[in-house]
């Protein structure tokens, strides 16, 4: 008996050994479950660990960071400043395009 798929709730956990994901230009190849519905990945928790260990490892796995900021007001506009350390990390430059998704109360910036 197979597991149902937590995300669709409808297809069945198949095993996979080729869960692709790619972190800071790398990518890691993990085993896990697949679903036979909707295509979403589980890998197992073990292989998860040691994507993060080698990522960490390589300096590419991004660390959770929070920062506050205060916001300013340029003509009638509020204006949000980058910090300087996630500008380099994400080596952000003016004229770069950004999506800007609203969640809740939060607010999500993508570089494009
Ligand atoms: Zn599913």
């Amino acid at each position: 008996m197979t597991k149902k798929c937590p995300a669709c709730n409808t297809g069945r956990l198949g095993k996979t050994d080729n869960i692709v994901s790619e972190i800071g230009g790398y990518v890691f190849v993990e085993k896990g479950e697949r679903c036979s519905n909707c295509g979403q990945e589980f890998p197992f928790e073990k292989e998860s660990q040691r994507t993060i260990e080698l990522a960490r490892r390589l300096g590419v796995w991004p660390e959770p960071l929070t920062l506050y900021r205060t916001l300013s007001e340029v003509g009638n506009s509020l204006v949000f400043r980058i910090p300087s350390d996630l500008e380099r990390q994400l080596k952000l430059k003016a004229g770069d395009e950004v999506k800007v998704t609203k969640l809740g109360h939060k607010i999500v910036i993508e570089p494009v």
